[in-house]
């Protein structure tokens, strides 16, 4: 099957980038609860040679090169096409590996630290000078986690560096959840991908930049803001963009705003205010008459709650999980982002989900991914 797939994919990047710009990716499947030895060396190798793999945290796929080589970090922004000035994050596979690439760690960072690592946490710390700039996009900080993946803590403990690794997909598009997403994406261009299955949360992870005071969430991921503040106790900043709004973006008014882990389908997002569900429900039913009256095709991205209400009306649906669990709901949302794309509709409808715990990173990615806000 794979192979197949990955015929197709040399053929596009034979007529897009030339001939000289592809190599033949190796895809290795490994236990992603116990990883085989000889497969993470093997890997190991390829990061310590310069090279760039792709392999599974708990989180999303990763894109991992050396954190101290320049040239293979640069190589991450190309195969990518990711903008220079977006950092990465480092990742490390023990509490030692933190000062070889950050400095002066403040007590809230190691709070932190004690009660969220290994996992989906990352901090932004003060940067040592042998962390190329490449690395953090020219800030003289960096961004550190140590994951709690045993492929990704295996992978760098072997390799013996911390890694530097984005999310392993095209800039712009869904972060990837299964090595089969990453193939999709990058083969061709990189080294190798290890194929530990799917990842465990399916959404990045929580970013907060604890050098501030009030420290400031930069990102929303499975670590909820909730939890942070419980851990260091006191109140975080939790911008608006931080939500996943666009400055343009005016309640009540639709607004168009700047797309991030899209699909080439447009989604409009319908947000209920607090308690507003039914409402909801009535203004995507609303959208969905109009649409099939321009006789164009939709489809809706529903809980599987509400999935039986859209579909009594002969509305074409997409179940994403249950309201009841956000987990749930995080694990699908980047496969149901790229499926729509393969549903050939002109238009997706998204109903929205609790700003609680995980449900932030829910609505930051799903406002980040609409083409359009509606707020009833
Ligand atoms: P990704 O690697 O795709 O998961 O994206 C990494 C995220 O971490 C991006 O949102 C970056 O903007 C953020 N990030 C990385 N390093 C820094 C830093 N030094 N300061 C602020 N944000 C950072
Ligand atoms: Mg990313």
């Amino acid at each position: 099957m794979v192979f197949v797939f990955a015929t197709t994919i040399i053929i596009i990047d034979k007529q897009e980038n030339g001939e000289n710009d592809f190599m033949l990716t190796r895809v290795a499947k490994v236990n992603p609860i116990q990883p085989e030895r000889t497969l993470i060396a093997e890997a190991a190798e390829v990061i310590v040679k310069g090279g760039l793999v792709a392999f599974p945290t708990e989180t999303v796929y990763g894109l991992g090169a050396n954190a101290f080589n320049d040239d293979a970090v640069r190589k991450i922004f190309a195969v990518k096409n990711r903008p220079p000035d977006n950092p990465l994050i480092v990742h490390i596979s023990d509490l030692e590996m933190i000062h070889r690439v950050a400095l002066d760690v403040p007590e809230k960072a190691w709070k932190l630290i004690e009660k969220a690592w290994p996992g989906p946490l990352t901090v932004i710390l003060k940067k040592r000078r042998e962390v190329p700039k490449a690395v953090t996009g020219g800030l003289d900080t960096v961004a550190v986690r140590l994951p709690g993946h045993p492929v990704a803590i295996e992978l760098i403990e072997t390799a013996g560096t911390p890694i530097a690794a984005p999310s392993a997909n095209l800039s712009g598009r869904p972060s990837p959840i299964t090595a089969e997403h990453v193939i999709k994406d990058l083969w061709g261009k990189i080294d190798m991908i290890i194929d530990g299955g799917e990842t465990f949360f399916g959404v990045e992870s929580t970013v907060v930049n604890v050098l501030h005071d009030p420290p400031v969430l930069l990102r929303p991921g499975p670590v909820g803001v909730e939890e942070i503040e419980a851990i260091i106790g006191e109140k975080i900043v939790v911008p608006e963009w931080a939500r996943g709004y666009a400055e343009q973006t005016v309640p009540e008014s639709p607004g168009m705003k700047y797309r991030h882990y899209s699909p080439v389908t447009p989604i409009i997002l319908v947000e209920a205010y607090p308690g507003n569900r039914e409402g909801m429900i009535r203004k995507i039913k609303e959208i969905a008459r109009e649409e099939k009256k321009k006789k164009r095709k939709i489809v809706v991205i529903t809980s599987s709650e509400n999935n039986r209400l859209y579909e009594e009306e002969g509305i074409r649906t997409v179940v994403i999980g249950s309201s009841k669990n956000l987990y749930e709901v995080a694990r699908n949302l980047y496969r149901v982002l790229r499926e729509i794309d393969e549903l050939e509709v002109d238009i997706a409808i998204s109903e929205s989900f609790d700003e609680k715990g995980i449900g932030l990173a829910i609505m930051n990615r799903l406002r980040k991914a609409s083409t359009l806000i509606l707020k009833v």
